[in-house]
């Protein structure tokens, strides 16, 4: 198994006491400098081209994203979404990790599953602008990638970040060679993910309550999601792997524990080996806590090593 990252992807500042910050990298990556992750095949991502890029976002967003931002100066894109002059680079190569992942696990060799541990995250990114910490949407240039590049003709994304990947539904509306498959509390950021937003069918949202644990999010998923996304026989499994639907997340109320990810990580693992030749890649989202974060993204790591 690969694991994807860059120290570019510290580099993005969204300024003091922003909960997306570099520490939230350094936690991952500390959390699996260990002897139990000792097989992890650990790559150094590459850049995203920008013909990559283009196949999701639009000529004036990627632009808006490559500009040059001088040292000491922040350019603010929403509320809460900043770019800093290393921000280019780290959407470069977080957003280049998960096109390398889709190469690596489709390239016929001995790698089936993959990690990238990146920042900024990505599935908020529309079509057309950043928001909400996203740059670029790193799992659809993945997803898109996988179509164009590979020729695949099924890619499911499975997203369990506690907000609904809004940029992700947005990109593949009207893409029935994508199935979406969201769980995430509702009402929160972003606003959207209804379950009756369907796209062309390939959309699937699954809107939990605050305050909903561990039964509800498993009942959902097995009950609900899964069967559908085994039902569309992906040939490549695509994670939006935030961890901040866990209990002790800041941006959110819903109450996971680090042994809920790797539960549907595994269950994950076992969609990828029935229809796809075990390929699954798996890209950081959300997740705000550091401890909770460190010990999710490592028993989400856990689940996919053999
Ligand atoms: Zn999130």
């Amino acid at each position: 198994m690969r694991l994807y990252t860059h120290p570019a992807c510290l580099g993005h500042d969204n300024g003091p006491g922003h909960p997306e910050s570099p520490a939230r990298l350094a936690a991952v990556l500390r959390a699996l400098d260990h002897d139990r992750y000792a097989a992890l095949d650990r790559v150094e991502a590459p850049r995203a081209g920008r013909e990559q890029l283009l196949r999701v976002h639009d000529d004036a967003h990627v632009d808006r994203i490559l500009t040059a931002i001088p040292v000491g100066e922040v350019q603010r894109l929403d509320e809460d979404t900043v770019l800093s002059p290393g921000s280019a680079e780290a959407a470069l190569r977080a957003a280049g990790a998960a096109v390398a992942a889709v190469d690596a696990v489709l390239g016929g060799g001995h790698v089936r599953r993959a990690f990238c541990a990146v920042r900024p995250p990505g599935h908020h990114a529309t079509r057309e602008r950043a928001m909400g910490f996203c740059l670029f949407n790193n799992v659809a240039v993945a997803a898109a990638h996988a179509l164009a590049a590979h020729g695949l003709k099924r890619v499911a994304i499975a997203d369990f970040d506690v907000h609904h990947g809004n940029g992700t539904q947005d990109i593949f509306w009207r893409e029935p060679h994508v199935l979406f498959a969201s769980s995430h509390q509702m009402p929160l950021y972003p606003g959207s993910g209804g379950p009756d937003e369907r796209g062309a069918g390939n959309i699937l949202n699954r809107p939990l309550s605050a305050g909903d644990g561990p039964h509800l999010f498993r009942e959902l998923w097995e009950g609900d999601l899964l069967p559908q996304l085994h039902a569309f026989k992906p040939q490549l499994v695509l994670v939006s792997a935030g961890f901040d639907a866990h209990q002790r997340d800041p941006l959110a109320d819903l109450c996971l524990g680090s042994e809920d990810y790797a539960w549907i990580t595994a269950k994950l693992v076992e969609l990828a080996d029935r229809h796809a030749d075990g390929r699954l890649v798996s890209t950081l989202e959300g997740g705000y806590d550091l401890a909770a974060l460190a010990a999710s993204a490592a028993a989400h790591v856990e689940a996919m090593l053999d």
